[in-house]
């Protein structure tokens, strides 16, 4: 499903299709595949439901889009793209956002097009074990520990006109409490691109990525300090590292160099670039 998505995003890019639409159509592909926790294959919350997140970001104009807390939405990311090309405003969330985007053209889905049996009987195991080993839990909030849990995706694209773009889509974690929104709709936090210096989309425990205002440190480093990609990113993952925050990031700049960092066992992930024949698909560490 990756290799797929990264060809489709390879051949929009050969056509001369902007950044900001690559990301969204390579996004778009991967909430529609029940194997990635977006869209689709969302995941549980407490209520049994999928609150779904999404932002998009044009390095460009600094222009973005977020919906969060999304349950009827198709794709949440093409809602996200609807927030940013068609209001004054950046977020919009829960049923607003729903009644917005499904007047401009995003398509409807209902629950049990985003039921799926594995995320199902997962979620039902938490559940049973926020059942038995109560008090520990946080109201509702006994979600999953480990990066095999994950499933968020993201996308960063340079096109041939130097433009970066960043796009994230999520379902979150599972057995979230309802109305929980994580990192990945918050510009800053889990997206952000400017052209000054990058694209990032980053996966992990949101709200490590929320306090550490990850994306944006990596690009803040690379304006204020002048460090390169791959020096910024290795310092904003020793921050998270300190915070015992978990998760990992996907990267590119202006030049075209690209990381995909991350702290956890493994980190599902592709790349390619012009000229090179196949995409480059990675799980675990080298
Ligand atoms: N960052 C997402 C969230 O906290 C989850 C993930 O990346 O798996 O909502």
């Amino acid at each position: 499903a990756l290799n797929e998505a990264i060809t489709l995003g390879e051949k929009m890019l050969k056509e001369g299709k902007p950044a900001v639409e690559v990301v969204e159509a390579v996004v778009k592909y991967m909430e529609d595949c029940p194997l990635f926790n977006a869209g689709k294959g969302a995941v549980f919350n407490s209520d049994g439901k999928q609150e779904m997140d999404a932002c998009i970001m044009d390095g460009k104009d600094l222009s973005s889009g977020s919906v969060a807390g999304v349950s009827h939405l198709k794709n949440p990311i093409v809602g996200a793209r609807l927030v940013k090309d068609s209001t004054r405003h950046v977020l919009l969330s829960g049923p607003g956002a729903e009644q917005f985007c499904l007047a401009h053209g995003a398509e409807y889905a209902d629950s049990t097009y985003f039921f799926t049996q594995t995320r199902y009987d997962y979620w039902k195991k938490l559940k049973e074990k926020e059942r038995t080993e109560s008090g520990q839990n946080d109201g509702g909030m006994f979600i999953e520990e480990g990066s095999h849990k994950y499933g968020t995706v993201g996308c960063v694209v340079l096109d041939r006109w130097g433009n970066l773009a960043a796009a994230t889509s999520t379902g979150g974690l599972t057995n979230k409490k309802y109305g929980r929104i994580g990192d990945s709709p918050i510009v800053g936090a889990g997206t952000y691109a400017s052209n000054k210096s990058c694209a990032v989309s980053c996966t992990g425990t949101g709200e490590f990525f929320i306090r550490g205002t990850i994306a944006r440190d990596i690009a803040a480093l690379m304006e204020y300090k002048d460090l390169s990609l791959k020096e910024a990113g290795d310092t904003t993952l020793k921050k998270l590292d300190a915070m015992k925050g978990d998760g990992g990031f996907i990267a590119t700049d202006k030049e075209g160099n690209l990381i995909m960092l991350f702290n956890t066992e493994g980190m599902y992930r592709g790349a390619t670039k012009s000229g090179q024949i196949f995409p480059d698909i990675r799980i675990y560490r080298e």
